[in-house]
């Protein structure tokens, strides 16, 4: 432990007193987390905050005041001690016997609306015992990637994470340049990683682990609790919401960049932004994060890591699953991930289900169009999603050029749309409730970076307010559906943050 838990005469932030403050993370015991004081910033102040989230823990109109100085753990609530948890991992594929929370705070627990239970967690709020060589920062940059993209997935429907509020301030961190920290407010059902279960697992502590898997299914998946095996019922639950999680990113465009063991989600959620990147023009093989030289977290290979960063989490429960079982359970990975991406390419593309109606090659084909002509993903869904297919209609907005083979495919396209029921109005609006017109396109952050580092935070919060709800069109909002201009094409992400 670094240094003491703050004085709790500091503690006065009203911000939170209308909700239930529950003690959950009492049954994972002292092993799990370190009482870690929070390292305030200088002259914080307000970029945003997400009525969205403030929406899931009931708060109307949060105070800007409260909210900053909650951020900045200058003013806390009388019930919060925040606490940073140790987990280990394997990151790029090579174990690391211990990691953990290097510069974020878990400030408790919340009930929000409905019952939900809402872990506050600070990122960039300082160092803990599990800093290594680390500041404890997180920059303004990177900050507003996380908060940005914690809302937008939010919006596009995928589980995540998801961000209240985000501030900036004076404080200088050094990176490849000076810049300035920032602290998001993050929130979660749970930020209990895979990594968490490899780090007892691996120093015998299976106590710990029961723990672990205890506190998960109590909180967060009572119905699995009457299981004959609780492990492998959890394990079984992840493997599920994993591969489905998978096929939403990948249909959606998204690239998570770091895919490590500890930056995986024992919920199924989207966690920890770094160099993430929504694809522009179709290419399986892009690589959004600058330092992954061989691509392992690719686009296209996201999928197959989610079933190796699996195999690592069933190796943290061998003894609790025998080997067989944890073999046999992950065998099913592969088939809830085609299942996911079947059904949620089919309502993008407008396909209803008909018996004895095979896809499988229309889908194919239609990504080979794609790929081919380097047109842009999210925008030629989107386009199709306008297809007249008695006037026909050019697919421009994506980039897709007339050709042969675009014509030939939108001929397929045609007869398979005559054989099922509904008119074509349901047909675009139910292919546009699942297609985007809005991503966070790295080159629409960087502007929100670049203009909130010269002290205007106002594109950061026209890019929240329009990714809230990514499948309408936004007044005044245009240039957000735009692919990137040539020059602002292909900037580069590293794990820098
Ligand atoms: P990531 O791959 O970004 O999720 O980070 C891997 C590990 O490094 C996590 O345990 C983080 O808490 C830690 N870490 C990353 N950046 C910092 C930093 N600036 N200071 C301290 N710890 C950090
Ligand atoms: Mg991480």
């Amino acid at each position: 432990m670094t240094s003491a838990a703050p004085d709790t005469s500091q503690h006065c932030n009203p911000l939170l007193q209308h909700l239930e403050m529950p003690n959950f993370h009492a049954g994972l015991g002292d092993d799990f987390a370190d009482p870690v004081a929070i390292q305030p910033l200088e002259n914080p102040r307000l970029v945003d905050r997400s009525p969205e989230a403030a929406a899931l823990l009931d708060l109307d109109e949060p105070d800007s005041q409260e909210l900053v100085s909650l951020l900045n753990g200058d003013c806390l609530d009388a019930r919060m001690q925040p606490l940073a948890s140790v987990y280990a991992g394997h990151q790029f594929g090579s174990w690391v016997p211990q990691l953990g929370d290097g510069r974020a705070h878990l400030l408790g627990q919340v009930r929000g609306k409905n019952g939900q239970l809402w872990e506050l967690q600070l990122k960039g709020s300082g160092q803990t015992p599990y800093s290594r060589f680390g500041d404890g920062r997180a920059v303004l940059r990177s900050s507003i990637r996380e908060y940005l993209c914690s809302e937008a997935m939010a919006g596009l429907g995928i589980p995540t994470t998801r961000a209240l509020a985000l501030i900036d301030s004076d404080s200088p961190v050094q990176r490849e340049r000076t810049e300035r920290g920032a602290i998001v407010l993050r929130m979660a059902p749970s930020f209990i990683r895979f990594g968490h279960f490899e780090l007892f697992a691996s120093r015998h502590r299976m106590d710990m682990v029961d723990k672990l898997i205890d506190h998960i299914l109590l909180h967060h998946r009572p119905e699995l609790r009457e299981a004959d095996n609780p492990a492998l019922a959890l394990f079984e639950d992840v493997i599920e919401r994993t591969a489905r999680l998978m096929a939403q990113w990948q249909l959606q465009g998204f690239c998570h960049g770091v895919m490590n063991t500890d930056n995986m989600s024992i919920l199924g959620l989207t966690i920890d932004y770094g160099p993430f990147g929504f694809l522009d023009t179709y290419n399986p093989a892009h690589i959004c994060n600058h330092s992954d030289h061989g691509g392992r977290y690719s686009w296209s290979r996201q999928a197959d890591i989610g079933w190796w960063n699996l195999a690592c989490l069933g190796n943290s429960l061998l003894e609790r699953i025998s080997l067989k079982q944890a073999q046999e359970s992950l065998e099913v990975y592969r088939d809830h991930y085609q299942a996911g991406f079947r059904s949620l390419m089919k309502a993008k593309l407008g396909l209803q289900d008909l018996p004895g109606v095979e896809d499988d090659s229309l889908i194919e084909d239609w990504l080979q169009l794609l790929y081919q002509q380097s047109a842009d993903f999210s925008l030629s869904f989107r386009s199709l999603s306008e297809f007249d297919e008695s006037a026909g209609h050019p697919l421009h907005k994506g980039g897709l050029k007339p050709s042969t083979a675009l014509n030939n495919w939108l001929e397929r396209y045609r007869q398979r749309l005559q054989k099922q029921a509904g008119t074509m109005a349901d047909r675009h609006s139910a292919m546009q409730a699942v297609n985007p017109l809005y991503l966070l396109r790295n080159h629409l952050a960087q502007r929100a970076i670049d203009r909130a580092e010269q002290g205007d935070y106002s594109e950061v919060a026209r890019l929240r307010k329009v990714l809230a709800t990514p499948f309408t069109r936004h007044e005044g909002a245009d240039d957000l559906a735009e692919p990137p201009p040539s020059n602002e094409q292909g900037i580069a992400v590293s794990c820098s943050s």
